[in-house]
């Protein structure tokens, strides 16, 4: 009776966790796609807290209680720390899948071997590997995106590198295979940590030559690792919610991942082999003497004026000054007097993906108004003005010019193209690929310096000033 109450529980998360994803496909309901995971999880813990073989109480109360205690902080982190705290999540559930995988082979072998089957092991040796190397990998990511003093940012390298690594995992899958085939050996029993060792570091092995801008596209990955040991945990221990939401955390990760190389125009291979970033920050030819031009914003506010076509770029700068209200308050003044807004949005604008859909339906945007890069560059020419909110890389003309710029070959909203640029920053300083932007020095474009917020801040009332 239980069992079936429970099989039919897990039938409902499965729906809903199914429906949460479909639901996250566009900001108009991805709220409620938020609602439908919790619930999901909830019914999950609930039906099997409620199983008759599960008999430790306290020590799931207490377990519960501290998930909420590192849980609670963790969701008031600033969206732009968002990625590291994505990664963080991973590790964790890294390390259930891995510790659930390493309990249930010693409690296997000292009450019920003959349950060690083939199949069995397969799965749990596949959960531990993938679990281990996820929870070791993630905590780098995240130590890396967060800047944390002992991680090194830089990828680092060294001869043979790959080589290395490949031999390791060689050897870990050598260990793994022996265990398997020989789970009640008496060696069996000390090789298994030997294996878990290997998998800690082969994940830190595996992030460290990766550079920060591709730790996204990285947490992505491991997201989608952290699901498949999920799906081997499911195996291991005969629970089929575990497959079902562990194939589908695997493989929307691994989609995600996709979608990122291709907004970046990078390989899969190139990302985790590739050692990104280690390219030195080069300044573009004779940087140094070429020249920005800055605006007033008053003057800035008269060419906006004049207008019949802008197009607001946001990038991450706009999320550091929490710009966005302001940036809706400037959309309305701008379509009071009738002129065409639109938003131009780079898929990899920001720090994770959907940052700035995010921001902008936070300042209630309309998300008609929101057009993908792709849709966006034809009509580039015709735009009077590209306003930049602190966006860099994304609009660096480099990356179709430069062969030598680490970003070349990223696909970019073509700023340049437009009759005339604002660019808003605070300094001179580069963007997150830590490379000079040709766009800033071009005829067309003046310079707005200062805080994103207190520039549109003040653009806003001087159009604001000039309209009775
Ligand atoms: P960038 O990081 O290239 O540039 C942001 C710019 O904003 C900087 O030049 C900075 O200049 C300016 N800025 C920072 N703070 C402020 C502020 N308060 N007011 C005004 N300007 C400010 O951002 P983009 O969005 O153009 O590009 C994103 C980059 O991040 C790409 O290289 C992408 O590959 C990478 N990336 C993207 C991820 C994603 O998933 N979206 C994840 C990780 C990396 P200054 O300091 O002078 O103000």
């Amino acid at each position: 009776m239980m069992y079936g109450i429970s099989q039919f529980g897990y039938l409902v998360a499965s729906a809903l966790f199914i429906f949460a994803l479909h639901w996250m496909n566009t900001p108009a309901t991805a709220r409620k796609g938020v609602y439908a995971g919790v619930a999901a999880t909830a019914i999950a813990i609930g039906v099997t807290w409620a199983e008759p073989s599960v008999v430790h109480h306290v020590w799931i109360v207490l377990a519960i209680a501290a998930g909420f205690a590192v849980g609670v902080p963790l969701s008031r982190v600033p969206l732009t720390a968002v990625p590291q705290r994505t990664a963080l999540s991973h590790a964790f559930g890294g390390a259930a899948a891995g510790l659930v995988g390493t309990a249930e082979y010693y409690l296997q072998l000292s009450e019920a071997p003959a349950h060690l089957t083939a199949f069995r092991m397969v799965a749990l040796i596949a959960e531990i590997i993938l679990g281990y190397l996820t929870l070791t990998g993630s905590l780098m990511a995240a130590g890396k995106l967060q800047e944390v003093k002992w991680v090194p940012q830089r990828p680092v390298t060294y001869p043979m590198q790959n080589v290395i690594n490949l031999l390791l995992f060689g050897v870990t899958l050598a260990l793994a295979t022996a265990v398997t085939m020989h789970p009640t050996a008496a060696w069996a029993p000390l090789t298994f940590p030997i294996i878990i060792a290997m998998a800690l570091l082969f994940g830190v092995l595996l992030i460290i030559p990766i550079g920060g801008a591709d730790m996204p596209t990285v947490i992505a990955i491991l997201n989608s690792y952290a699901g498949l040991s999920a799906v081997a945990m499911g195996f291991a221990i005969d629970n089929k919610l575990l497959i079902t939401a562990g194939a589908l955390d695997g493989s929307s990760g691994l989609i995600l991942a996709i979608i990122m190389c291709k907004a970046m125009n990078r390989s899969f291979t190139n990302v985790l082999f590739g050692a990104f970033g280690q390219v030195k920050p080069v300044k573009a030819d004779g940087a140094e003497a070429k020249i920005y031009k800055s605006e007033t914003v008053e003057g800035a506010a008269q060419v906006l004026e004049q207008a019949s076509f802008v197009v607001i770029i946001p990038g991450y700068g706009m999320a550091v000054a929490q710009a966005q209200h302001k940036v809706r308050e400037l959309y309305d003044q701008l379509k009071k007097r009738g002129i065409t807004v639109k938003f131009a949005i780079h898929p990899v604008a920001g720090r994770m993906p959907g940052h700035m859909n995010v921001l902008l339906a936070e300042a209630d945007i309309p998300y008609t108004d929101l057009v993908e890069m792709d849709e966006i560059n034809p009509d580039m020419p015709q735009v009077d003005v590209a306003l930049v909110v602190g966006a860099n890389d994304v609009v660096n003309p480099a990356a179709r010019t430069d062969k030598s710029s680490p970003i070349y070959g990223m696909p970019i909203i073509e700023a340049d193209k437009a009759r005339s640029v604002f660019a808003i920053k605070r300094s001179k300083n580069p963007g997150f690929a830590g490379i000079d932007n040709e766009l800033y020095f071009s005829d067309r474009t003046w310079m707005l310096f200062g805080d994103a917020k207190n520039v549109i801040g003040e653009l806003v009332k001087q159009l604001a000033g000039g309209m009775h």
